[in-house]
């Protein structure tokens, strides 16, 4: 391994100052889950890391306010945020995902912001954030911005975020009677990466579905909304004719990418089905208030 500098600041400040916008071989390092494999296996050699852990502490709280908005600090742990009971109860859907994403091993050690910043389509905290509506904070060396989680991502693996610039928070807005659910179907075994995941959010007003927010990943580039399915459920029923009318619609809006996970044609014809599975599953999962 080439030898490179490890800078250890105390503050999040300090740490967007130690980045550069210039050079794509200085880049901050939260977990190390995904940049250590990068740098294993020689597709990425750093000049500089700039290390996240000493302003975990600042940056890793997990809280859910009166109203229902769940906030998360980016360097939370995926296992601190599995563990929250109040996040689990406020927002059943993160609870269901997280156990069934890599092993108890990763969890412990990946970050919130690390999952969200990596860019790679196949993870599963992305679609999710997307369907809820959820936005990061990024902070920059002179001011801050909100970006919602379904406009953070530009291609694979990349992102909006700037070389010199850091996720801080991701902010979920309450559920309130939102149904949702995340689909995730695996070739091998059920915590192996996606071959697809399908999340969406959902009101349902007696049989006509409302507000739908519908996003695929792992069988497209980058993590994408499916506005067009979402216009055909939008004030529709959830039968049997919608539901395929959707899961057409979805395969013909989505360019479909394979991978060593399933063909472009095997992962259209997950995404043909998984659409209707993905809001079946919402509307029988229980309500949250
Ligand atoms: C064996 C294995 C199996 C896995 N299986 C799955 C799976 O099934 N599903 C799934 O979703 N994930 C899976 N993962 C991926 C895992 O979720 C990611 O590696 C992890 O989320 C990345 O988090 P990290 O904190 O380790 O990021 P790091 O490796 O530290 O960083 C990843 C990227 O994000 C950047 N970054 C980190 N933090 C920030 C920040 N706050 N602001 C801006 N940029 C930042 C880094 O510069 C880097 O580019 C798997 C990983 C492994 C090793």
């Amino acid at each position: 391994m080439t030898p490179f500098e490890l800078m250890e600041p105390q503050t999040l400040q300090e740490a967007v100052g130690l980045l550069d916008p210039d050079d794509a071989s200085v880049r901050p390092v939260a977990g190390g889950t995904a940049l250590m494999l990068m740098m294993k296996a020689g597709v990425f050699a750093p000049t500089r890391l700039v290390s996240l852990q000493h302003i975990g502490a600042q940056h890793s709280e997990i809280g859910v306010s009166g109203a229902g908005e769940l906030r998360i600090g980016a360097m939370a742990t995926l296992s601190a945020l599995e563990r929250n009971t109040k996040a689990a109860e406020a927002f059943p859907v993160i609870a269901r995902m997280l156990p069934r994403l890599s092993n108890v091993r990763v969890r412990n050690v990946a970050c919130v912001g690390g999952a969200l910043a990596h860019g790679d389509p196949h993870m599963d905290l992305p679609p999710v954030l997307a369907a809820l509506g959820a936005k990061v904070s990024i902070v920059g060396p002179k001011e801050s911005r909100d970006v919602a989680v379904d406009e953070l991502y530009t291609g694979y693996y990349e992102t909006v975020v700037g070389r010199n610039e850091l996720i801080a928070d991701v902010i979920v807005p309450a559920m309130q009677s939102r149904k949702a659910a995340y689909l995730k179907i695996t070739a091998r075994s059920a915590d192996d990466w996606p071959a697809l995941g399908v999340a969406v959010a959902l009101h349902a007003d007696g049989n006509t579905l409302r507000d739908v927010r519908l996003v695929a990943s792992a069988a497209t580039a980058m993590v994408m909304r499916l506005t067009e399915a979402e216009k055909i459920l939008n004030g529709a029923s959830a039968d049997d004719a919608t539901l395929k009318r959707a899961g057409d619609a979805a395969v013909a809006e989505a360019p479909i990418i394979g991978d060593i996970r399933g063909s472009v044609a095997y992962k259209r014809e997950l995404l043909r089905v998984g659409v209707g599975r993905a809001v079946r599953q919402a509307l029988s999962s229980r309500p949250t208030h």
